[in-house]
């Protein structure tokens, strides 16, 4: 293609993290297949999707990682975040401790990146208002005081899904660019 030719090709590499069934195997699912699954098991997964997006005419591929469920035995390792420019941080907010989870999250992400990564502060389940346990205001204040953006989404109702990947490949786009 022109834009091989040109040498104007991008490849972004940008994690999902958080505890264990906040929704991130369905949060990529349906962002890169428009699927859901409602009885979706850890264990099952594959490694990453890539999903191509165009910004200013050039072809822009997100190459997506999931977690196989690593993530309920604490063992997510340097490899999954090795390369990594951007991360969406996803906790569940009709499940408190998810949130209380996302500092030590954010600790493991910096200590295994050494550049700068785009990072979207996730609340995610945002269909279950009448089960709410964390405040848009309590994700809010959090994002802002570690300079992340913030969105709640649905992967059930599809609620700012494509927005929450689109938002994060075009800041790590901005950022090299
Ligand atoms: P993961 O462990 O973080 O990958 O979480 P999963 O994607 O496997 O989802 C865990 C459970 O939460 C599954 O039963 C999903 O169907 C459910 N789930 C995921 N996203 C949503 C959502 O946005 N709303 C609701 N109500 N349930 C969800
Ligand atoms: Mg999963």
């Amino acid at each position: 293609s022109s834009d091989e030719e040109s040498g104007e090709e991008y490849l972004f590499k940008i994690v999902i993290i958080g505890d264990s069934a906040v929704g991130k195997s369905n949060l990529l699912s349906r962002y890169a297949r428009n699927e859901f699954n409602m009885h979706s098991k850890a264990t099952i997964g594959v490694e990453f999707q890539t999903q191509v997006m165009e910004i200013d005419n050039k072809e822009v591929k997100a190459q997506i990682w999931d977690t196989a469920g690593q993530e309920r035995f604490r063992a997510v390792t340097s490899a999954y975040y090795r390369g990594a420019v951007g991360a969406l941080i996803v906790y569940d907010i009709s499940r408190r401790s998810t949130f209380d989870s996302i500092a030590r999250w954010l600790d493991e992400l910096k200590t295994h990146s050494d550049t700068t990564v785009a990072m979207m502060l996730v609340g995610n389940k945002c269909d279950l208002e009448n089960i709410r346990a964390v405040s848009i205001e309590e994700g809010t204040t959090l994002a802002e005081a570690e300079g992340l953006f913030f969105m709640e989404t649905s992967a059930l109702d599809s609620t700012n899904v494509k927005k929450a990947f689109e938002i994060v490949i075009r800041e790590i786009y901005n950022n090299v660019s």
